[in-house]
């Protein structure tokens, strides 16, 4: 028999070799899945960032997307996104996600989503998907009948239904905690908010901010919802383009994701940034930076927003509207914790909470290695250990 040197592979042998092994490594994902089914014209990525803390519960998000590059990277960058979001949140659950390519404008049926349904099912649990962008409720029923596993269902067939009350609370409580960091008093009664989009969230969380009596200044694309929700909250309209630059105490973006950027950066005129939008800062490094140093204090995305998370989750225990607001209110300690550690350590805050998330990664994931009746234990006899060179 012939022998073979196998050569110890560098990190450059796995980037430019195996490129698709090589963002795997990059961000520590587990699996990725590629799911196909012609005749459904099925097109899916499944990605599983960290299941140390139990199953990966992500949504599924469906998408044009112009090229595979593009939904691979987009299905990492979410998943991994999953796994800090529960971690932080107190959560066990593992972060995972998935990508259907496709236009959800044109392209969804039934069985199209019973194919997805049942990729997810032949992970056994190691998935747990939802509903994300392009996707909606009757989809995720369809799923629903290939897979157990599977949340965000309508709540008449003993779903959780809309997430955005829960993350709404989640968002207004952790705007409070800011406050109370900020000016010492977590009372918003005649502050200056700014509310970008009149969506879903931001219509709940704006009922929230009108009851404590702050002045709210709201924005949209669209004139019909901006005017309906600034009439049910007494809120003044502002044009899109000048929500940035209002003299306000706090911005609450609540509709797209890079609105901190570097056109919008020296407009902020603002104290606290808070909303519920994910992927707030450009590029996080430095972004995230520039608001320390110009003293705003910025609510980790991922953080604030979780409610949605922390609802989805709790339909695995049986739902419960009370428990899922109860849960969503500890964002108020967990935002006065990072804003603490930030500060402390002369760091971003989302460096802060990336910190903190980490830690409770790794602490469950050292207690799951005690051996327990559920752990698996084999008598065969495996290789005697040597070193690998
Ligand atoms: P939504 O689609 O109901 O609302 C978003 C609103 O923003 C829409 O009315 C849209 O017209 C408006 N909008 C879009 N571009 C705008 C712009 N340039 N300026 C002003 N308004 C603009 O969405 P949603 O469910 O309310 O979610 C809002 C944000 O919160 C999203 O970024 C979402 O990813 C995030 N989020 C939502 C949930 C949830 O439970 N729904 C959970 C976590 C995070």
């Amino acid at each position: 028999m012939q022998s073979t040197t196998i050569s110890k592979q560098t990190d450059t042998d796995i980037s430019e070799n195996f490129p698709l092994f090589g963002q795997l490594q990059n961000y520590e994902h587990e699996q990725i899945v590629v799911c196909s089914e012609p005749s459904v014209g099925l097109k899916a990525i499944i990605a599983i960032h960290d299941t140390r803390l139990g199953p990966a519960l992500g949504g599924c998000r469906m998408w044009p997307y112009n090229n595979e590059q593009e939904a691979i990277r987009d299905v990492l960058r979410l998943s991994r996104g999953m796994s800090y979001k529960a971690a932080i949140s107190g959560l066990n659950l593992g972060g995972g996600k998935a990508v259907i390519i496709g236009d959800p404008r044109k392209e969804k049926t039934e069985a199209l989503f019973r194919a997805f349904g049942r990729y997810v099912d032949s992970l056994g649990g190691r998935y747990i998907t939802a509903e994300d962008v392009g996707m909606d409720v009757q989809n995720m029923e369809w799923v629903s009948m290939e897979t157990k596993y599977v949340t965000g269902l309508p709540k008449s067939i003993g779903g959780s239904g809309d997430p955005s009350p829960v993350t709404a609370f989640g968002v207004y409580k952790g705007m409070k905690a800011c406050a109370k960091k900020a000016y010492g008093s977590d009372s918003l009664e005649g502050k200056r908010i700014a509310i970008q989009g009149a969506g879903h969230v931001s219509s709940h969380l704006a009922h929230h901010l009108n009851k404590e009596g702050a002045e709210l200044f709201v924005c949209d694309i669209y004139e019909d919802k901006v005017n309906a929700l600034a009439e049910k909250v007494g809120a003044e309209v502002v044009d899109p383009d000048s929500i940035y630059g209002l003299d306000v105490d706090i911005f609450s973006p609540c509709a797209l994701g890079g609105v901190v950027n570097d056109d919008t950066m020296d407009h902020l005129k603002c104290d606290i940034i808070a909303g519920a939008a994910n992927n707030v800062l450009d590029e996080e490094d430095k972004h995230g930076q520039m608001l320390l140093d110009r003293d705003i204090l910025y609510a980790p995305d991922y953080v604030i927003n979780a409610g949605g998370l922390i609802n989805v989750a709790s339909e695995l225990e049986g739902y419960n509207e009370d428990r899922a607001h109860s849960r969503a209110a500890k964002i108020y300690d967990t935002i006065l914790d990072i804003l603490s550690y930030s500060e402390e350590n002369n760091t971003p805050t989302f460096v802060a909470s990336n910190v903190l998330a980490e830690q409770r990664m790794q602490d469950v994931g050292n207690i799951h290695q005690i051996y327990t009746s559920d752990s698996k234990f084999s008598g065969h006899i495996g290789e005697m250990y040597k070193h690998k060179l």
